[in-house]
């Protein structure tokens, strides 16, 4: 009996064991879709892999093959295997973030156009138009078989003669824009291009924005020195076919984004494909539009903007061949790409890399995997790489190539660091724009230069104090401050997105004397608005909204439209903005002030990203960060742009606290209504974990149960346990077990492990 063990798209980490119709026998193999009966369903499942043995007893038979040709090609059935054993995911769930969009469905809903064959118009973004064909034969000048374009018309009656008369007098039109006014009309409009009388024809209905403007080809730059011997090593590597890993550690505005695309064309000469991972598509349309410049049509896109049909139609142009470029954010990372030869990891110190819900994967890490499996090239850039990437490069496990100087030779920024214990407000009032800060916003102004301010706060008042008992307002369901946003007019919760009109009423002591705390990016707009009348004032935040807005307001500070920059780590990321000569950084403290090992890290990274945006241009550009800890090292270091001290200094800190990357570590989360429950469960789960021979000897050590940071989200308690351990091999055997004692636990906890974990709150 021919046997499949099905991947199901269900939280439990086992495939499932069907027996195969003898019907079905050619088309059920790894990685091709399948209809399973599951208890009174039918679900999609993807072949892992056929065998044949005796059946066993409650197995059942598949409903049905989907695929012709499988979805997931071979090659990245076994990576995504192997990434689900790595993160103790379930194995469906993980083969859902390779299929193509329209199969996130139920096989009842299930209506499945062939994925290699365009019939139905999905490949492209073509729809199908109607032109009546001229009378006199000389235009359009494509008669139907049957030749001339009078001889059935004087037989037409109803609806043909109808939609002719129509489509002549009113002229080429998409059929379906008939369909309103004549219900189906495609057998007509066929008859007609039968008779000569119409011509039907696809033509291109572009509605992405990222393909709305034919591609400009652009001419590549002549590399600098350091560009060429960086894009030299890739080459060679690529040239030799056995896979490698770069870590490209350019300054920012060296150029990485020329290394990126000559690697990529080196790729494509061996007619290998590549993908580009940036940290988020929408704050990246400069990035994806010089790849579109370079490469034209041959880039797939894959933002979260495309609608479901043009996701598939753009996975569906990389499953056969016919593109072999994708870009896009982590998910990118499983574009079915043909002959992978490159994997480009833009900004790899960016936290969006790792996904934090569902499989909680790290797609740069996983990235290094791909690669290697494909024997393919692996290229992590940035101008702060993590602390991950520089271990890798400090252990030989990856190449570093450095860019370290700006690719037209611009100097980097001056930064000065703004005391604020000691300097006072300007003329605002505002202790937040201090007086250094504001006569450089006055100077930027005055030269006709752009601004762009760093705060890391949305909203207008980060919190509201009550001024009678002294609480903060704080979220119903969560262990969180309300926000007061000022336009909504409403407070909101950061974290479960609470949102009520603002309070007066205190409720703990009921006052009626809540005050507003605090300066969020609205307020800081309003105040600059205020105190900068000529100047424009725009903000870039989550507030402003997804997508197509971030690209507008980014197109707005492209086209000088606007003078001053307002806005959260959003504005710290790659932008090339050559007018920008001023960045301000109003707060430097917040983001060191996360209980998180990586703080320091993170706040050294976002400082130098974000000076990195000034002096871009032919002016030199001037950066100013206020910070109540002046002598920081992370703050000391960013504006001396030391990146190697930094780094230096955070490994041994590190190593002194076995923290990763000298170490391996894992997070067990565990999260109940009742606090209680959670608390017990995690202990349940910690017991499980001292219990192995691993934790005794002392190989791994076991942290908690302790409360998260933040404790409570969404109205339930979190708890966790940190595991940390020298090896993998041992940490991994802690893991299964507590993966073994999450089976028993109490109906309603709920429990997951989080290999190598970003978030810690
Ligand atoms: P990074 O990503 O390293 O911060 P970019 O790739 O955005 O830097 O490049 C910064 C600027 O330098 C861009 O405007 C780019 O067009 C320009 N540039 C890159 N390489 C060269 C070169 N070899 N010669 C001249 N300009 C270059
Ligand atoms: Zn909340």
């Amino acid at each position: 009996m021919l046997l499949a063990d099905v991947a199901l798209p269900v939280p439990v980490r086992r495939a499932f064991t069907y027996s195969v119709p003898d019907a079905m026998v050619a088309r059920v193999v790894a990685g091709a879709r399948v209809v399973c009966p599951f208890q009174a369903r039918r679900l999609i499942g993807v072949v892992l892999s056929v065998r044949d043995g005796a059946l066993p007893k409650g197995v059942r038979a598949l409903a049905g093959a989907v695929d012709e040709e499988p979805a997931v090609p071979e090659d990245l059935l076994a990576f995504l295997r192997d990434l689900a054993t790595y993160y103790f995911a379930p194995v469906g769930e993980v083969m859902r973030l390779a299929l193509p969009p329209l199969e996130r469905t139920t096989a009842r809903e299930l209506v499945e156009p062939n994925l290699f064959d365009d019939a139905h118009g999905l490949g492209d973004r073509s729809v199908q138009w109607i032109e009546a064909t001229s009378t006199d034969g000389s235009s359009p000048a494509r008669p139907g078989p049957q030749g001339d374009p009078a001889s059935g018309e004087a037989a037409l009656r109803g609806q043909a003669a109808a939609i002719l008369a129509h489509v002549r007098a009113a002229g080429a039109q998409p059929v379906a824009k008939l369909e309103p006014r004549w219900g189906a009309v495609r057998a007509a409009a066929k008859r007609l291009a039968a008779l000569g009388l119409v011509v039907l024809e696809k033509r291109q209905a572009p509605s992405d924005p990222f393909f709305a403007e034919p591609a400009v080809r652009d001419a590549p730059h002549e590399p600098t020195p350091s560009q060429t011997s960086a894009i030299e090593a890739i080459e060679t590597a690529i040239g030799d076919g056995r896979g490698a890993t770069f870590l490209l550690h350019g300054v920012t505005g060296s150029g990485k984004t020329e290394v990126y695309l000559r690697a990529i064309a080196a790729v494509r000469a061996r007619d290998r494909g590549a993908i580009v991972l940036v940290p988020e598509i929408a704050l990246t349309p400069q990035l994806v539009a010089r790849f579109r410049a370079r490469f034209g049509d041959e880039v797939a896109v894959l933002h979260s903007a495309l609608t479901a049909r043009e996701r598939f139609a753009m996975w569906r142009k990389l499953r056969v061949g016919e593109v072999q470029v994708a870009i896009g954010a982590r998910s990118a990372l499983f574009a079915p790409v043909r002959a992978l030869g490159l994997l480009i990891v833009d900004e790899e110190h960016d936290a969006s890399f790792k996904q934090e819900e569902g499989v909680r994967y790290h797609a740069r890490d996983m990235a290094i995997w791909r690669a290697h499996r494909a024997s393919a090239v692996c290229v992590l850039g940035s101008a702060t790489p993590s602390l991950e990437s520089e271990h890798l490069a400090r252990t030989g496990r990856a190449i570093r190539l450095r860019l370290p100087e700006r690719a037209r030779a611009q100097p980097l920024p001056r930064v000065e660091v703004v005391d604020l214990k000691r300097t006072g407000a300007g003329p605002t009032g505002d202790p937040r724009i201090s007086m250094p800060l504001h006569r450089a916003i006055e100077d930027a102004l005055r030269a006709h230069e752009q601004v762009i301010l760093f705060l890391n706060r949305r909203g207008f008042a980060p919190s509201l104090r009550c001024e009678a008992c002294g609480e903060i307002a704080s979220c119903g369901a969560c262990s969180v401050a309300l926000t007061f946003h000022k336009r909504a007019a409403v407070v909101r919760c950061h974290y479960c997105d609470y949102e009520a009109p603002l309070l007066l009423r205190c409720a703990v002591c009921g006052a009626e004397a809540l005050m507003l705390e605090g300066i969020g990016t609205e307020k800081l707009e309003d105040t600059l608005t205020a105190a900068f009348p000529q100047a424009r004032v725009a903000r870039l935040d989550r507030d402003v909204a997804s997508g197509k807005k971030i690209e507008a307001v980014l197109a707005r500070v492209r086209a000088r439209e606007v003078d001053i920059l307002v806005g959260t780590q959003m504005v710290a990321k790659g932008h090339d903005l050559p007018s920008v000569t001023l960045v301000g950084v109003v707060n430097a403290d917040a983001a060191l002030s996360i209980p998180d090992f990586r703080a320091a890290e993170r706040a050294f990274q976002l400082l130098v990203q974000v000076a990195g945006r000034a002096g871009r241009g032919d002016v030199p550009g001037r950066v100013l960060i206020q910070t109540y800890n002046p002598r920081h090292p992370a703050i000391v270091l960013a504006a001396g742009h030391d990146v190697d001290s930094f780094l230096d200094r955070e490994l041994a800190d590190r190593r002194e606290l076995e923290y990763p990357p000298l170490t391996r570590a894992a997070l067990v989360r565990v999260d109940a209504v009742d606090e209680a429950v959670a608390r017990a469960a995690c202990t349940e789960l910690g017991d499980a974990a001292r219990a192995c021979e691993e934790v005794r000897r002392g190989g791994v050590v076991v942290q908690g149960p302790a409360p998260a940071p933040i404790a409570r989200v969404r109205a339930r308690w979190r708890f966790r346990l940190m595991l940390r351990a020298m090896e993998r091999t041992p940490l991994r055997s802690v893991l299964a077990a507590v993966e073994q004692a999450r089976g028993s636990l109490a109906r309603g906890v709920r429990a997951s492990i989080d290999v190598d974990p970003v978030q810690l709150l």
